[in-house]
């Protein structure tokens, strides 16, 4: 996967997510990627999601928009909100993956229950650029 979140100073915030799906995929699957709401998701309100792992239960979790939901009626940071839908809904259901997502303040976050997910960000908010590769 490669994914990608972004805000503007508008604050419109972007997410995009690619992938060459799961290895020897059935023919005409569909992984999360592509649906909306499952591996990817913007909502200018919360925040924007692009997800990683294996497809089937990021569908059945709805993981992007989960993260949104819960900011947006269950009050949560962008933080807690990604901790408890992949640490504990996502795993709950036996999924593996992670996300990154970014809130409409410009903070950024990542959450993966896998062995690791290289990752990275910058940040005009803070100054910082980090890349980590585990
Ligand atoms: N989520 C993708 C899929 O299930 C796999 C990936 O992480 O790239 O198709």
């Amino acid at each position: 996967t490669v994914g990608a979140v972004a805000i503007d100073k508008q604050g419109n915030i972007a997410a995009a997510t690619s992938t060459g799906g799961m290895t020897n995929k059935l023919d005409g699957r569909i992984g999360d990627t592509a649906i909306i709401g499952a591996g990817t998701y913007a909502n200018n309100k919360t925040c924007g999601v692009s997800c990683t792992g294996v497809g089937e239960y990021f569908i059945r979790a709805t993981v992007a928009s989960m993260v949104s939901n819960l900011m947006e009626y269950g009050d949560k940071t962008l933080e807690q909100a990604t901790e408890i839908t992949i640490k504990e809904h996502l795993t709950q259901l036996g999924g593996e993956g992670g996300l990154i997502a970014i809130d409409n303040e410009g903070n950024v976050n990542f959450s993966f229950n896998s062995q690791g997910m290289y990752r990275g960000y910058v940040s005009e908010k803070t100054n910082e650029k980090k890349i980590y590769i585990w």
